[in-house]
């Protein structure tokens, strides 16, 4: 039972009350902002899967929550040489003009259609592998690159992979849920100063497949020269597919050398298509996933190892992915510091936007907080007075009501 207050005291009360309704919801407007774009955004789409809720796909697809998940981030200073990972053998790569492959737009990248007879061999395989597809991953702008494998930390601009399956199988279908069933062949996509001629016969493409859905045909043409000059040089880890059902299939070869397109040719890449609610397709790469004690192999020595005594052949660099991140091409020192970047680079732009949008909202709950803080302490003076005035009979039920406030004030 509560006895009269004086209308004094009721005023009081109300105004921390007000004060912690407003500290309490101005935070979550702040955030809606969004700090991370293609992570945590409500409005879960009907559509298959987006890459808008890449956090739930392990929960509609078992296989992504598992612990060899692709993309990851190569370590280049614990990767380990492995001589068994000789070169690789491309074969009826070099397409003829008269065969066409169909482009499409499947509201997630830009896939060409591969014919059976390409394959691939060599590189430690035990069997061939047959192609079947190969797509584009990018990002949305030079402050968001949209590679999925990161080297030592560094996104690339972006990343082709070619899909082949094993012989062992009839289909990709098929393949694509055994052990051991895929290989992909990944290489990153970089700005360079000139127009890379191979790409154009993907990206002048474009416009016609701009709508979700939309496919084209495309004339043969040598599909090796999408890769970099030099195949012999790659990373190899196991990992999965980077897109749902994510299944832990395949054998990843990414090289180390990089593909240069143009400005031109990235911006065409990343402005033309459409996918679902006609929003442009951007940022279409998974997020880094764990290493759960795999190891990635690579089938050359590392430009950050010590060479041994009596001297190689000196080993040639640029062109490389791997250590241009920051500083110039094999700058770091051996065994120097490693620049781990597990999840680092897409948040580079975004806690830029975060820190902008914060401030504005700083000053003003510092401002109301501070108002807080000194309502809370004259309404405790304010009690205190009271309770001695009172007597001993009042003082029990001020002191509960209203300490709570104050504590949750401070949290802020
Ligand atoms: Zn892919």
């Amino acid at each position: 039972m509560r006895p009269a207050k004086s209308p004094r005291l009721r005023l009081w009360s109300l105004l921390p009350l007000l004060l912690l309704l407003w500290a309490a919801w101005r935070p979550c407007a702040a955030g809606d902002e969004g700090e991370d774009g293609d992570a945590g955004v409500a409005g879960h789409k009907d559509h298959h899967w987006s890459y808008k809720d890449m956090p739930e796909w392990a929960s509609e697809f078992s296989h992504c929550g598992g612990h060899m998940q692709s993309p990851i981030n190569i370590n280049t200073s614990t990767v380990s040489f492995n001589a068994r990972l000789e070169p690789l053998l491309l074969s009826g790569y070099d397409l003829p003009p008269e065969e066409t492959l169909p482009l499409k737009n499947n509201g997630h990248t830009v896939l060409l259609g591969l014919p059976r007879k390409m394959t691939l061999g060599g590189g430690g395989f035990p069997q061939p592998y047959q192609a079947a597809q190969l797509h584009l991953h990018w990002g949305s702008g030079s402050a968001r690159p949209g590679s999925e494998h990161t080297v030592d930390g560094h996104r690339y601009a972006g990343e082709i992979h070619v899909v082949h399956y094993s012989s062992r199988f009839e289909s990709l279908q098929e393949a694509a849920s055994e052990p051991g069933g895929l290989a992909v062949l990944a290489a990153f996509l970089q700005v360079g100063t000139e127009t890379n001629e191979p790409y154009e016969h993907i990206l002048q493409q474009l416009r016609e497949i701009q709508e979700e859905g939309e496919e084209t045909a495309v004339a043969g043409f040598d599909v090796a020269k999408l890769l970099p000059y030099d195949i012999d040089r790659y990373f190899r880890y196991n990992g999965s597919l980077t897109t749902p059902p994510c299944y832990q299939t395949v054998n990843w070869t990414v090289f180390n050398r990089t593909v240069q397109l143009s400005q031109d040719q990235i911006s065409v890449l990343e402005e033309t298509l459409q996918g679902d609610d006609d929003e442009p397709i951007q940022g279409n790469f998974r997020l880094l996933q764990g290493l759960h004690g795999r190891s990635v192999l690579s089938s050359f020595h590392s430009l950050k190892k010590v060479q041994p005594p009596g001297g190689g052949p000196s080993e040639e660099g640029g062109g490389s992915a791997e250590p241009e991140a920051g500083g110039g091409p094999s700058s770091a020192p051996p065994g120097g510091a490693p620049r781990d970047g597990l999840g680092q680079t897409p948040g580079e732009g975004a806690e830029k936007r975060v820190g902008v949008s914060l401030r504005t909202g700083d000053v003003l709950a510092i401002l109301f907080g501070s108002l807080f803080a000194a309502t809370a302490l004259a309404f405790l003076f304010y009690v205190l007075k009271h309770r001695r005035q009172a007597g001993r009979a009042q003082a029990k039920k001020s002191a509960a009501l209203f300490a709570p406030a104050s504590t949750d004030e401070h949290v802020l």
